[in-house]
């Protein structure tokens, strides 16, 4: 039976979509769940009705640790065009815990393979993403060959999404995509993160559809990063 300490790709109400959940409701639930790191990863600003640069820049003033449990504040960041621009501004990006960097229609049409390979990997060069968000979309193929070994030279974790994954997931058939990410991983002994993307706190450390291919593929237990706070947050600050 596996068990997870950690997810890190969530949103509440700030977002503007899918949920009203606050940060509360958000530790409420993941108090009782045993997860016992948090990450709070808010839409950028070219999602519309998502948060300001100034909402970010006050996320440096939340409280650590909320009902035992440890948070982290972060973002997922939008890639904006295929030189890998990005939506906020570095001197917001240094002051967070994590970011995440991702593509999404509104903020970027999809390219060719070389375009989005390109974009993802001047996203993972910059020093303050630390993990590529959803990777397996299908709208914007991508050479996960090269996009694995720049994750690998940057410190960059690539994520297995388990919203992308689930039956009702709107980035299409990713299962052979998100089968190649873990198949570069487990041959160069790379670890993974699971993430729920949960919008609201009903999804929060449920990795279901993840697991599911984990399991199928038989992908060795000790890559997964979730296994671990303590493992993460070595990975996450010794870059
Ligand atoms: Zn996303
Ligand atoms: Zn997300």
């Amino acid at each position: 039976m596996f068990s997870f300490e950690l997810d890190v790709h969530t949103h509440t109400v700030s977002s503007g979509h899918y949920t009203h959940d606050t940060v509360t409701d958000m530790i409420k639930y993941a108090s009782q769940t045993g997860i016992k790191l948090l990450g709070i990863s808010e839409h950028g600003p070219a999602i519309p009705h998502s948060c300001t640069a100034s909402y970010f820049r006050s996320q440096s003033l939340a409280p650590s640790l909320r009902m035992g449990i440890h948070m982290l504040y972060g973002a997922e960041v939008n890639i904006l065009d295929f030189a890998g621009s990005l939506d906020l501004p570095e001197d917001i990006m240094k002051n967070l815990d994590y970011c995440l960097a991702g593509m999404h229609l509104p903020c970027i049409k999809p390219g060719s393979l070389e375009e989005n390979t390109a974009a993802y990997i001047h996203a993972i060069e910059n020093p303050f993403i630390r993990i590529i968000a959803h990777p397996d979309d299908v709208k914007y193929p991508v050479d996960y060959r090269r996009l694995a070994e720049a994750a690998m030279d940057c410190h960059v974790l690539l994520e297995i999404n388990n919203s992308s994954l689930s039956p009702d997931g709107y980035r299409g058939d990713v299962k052979e995509n998100d089968r190649t990410i873990l198949e570069l991983c487990r041959k160069y002994r790379y670890p993974v993160l699971l993430s729920s993307d949960s919008h609201g706190h009903s999804n929060i450390g449920n990795f279901t559809y993840a697991l599911a291919l984990i399991r199928e593929i038989n992908f060795p237990e000790e890559l997964i990063i979730n296994r671990s706070a303590e493992q993460f947050l070595r990975f996450l600050y010794n870059r």
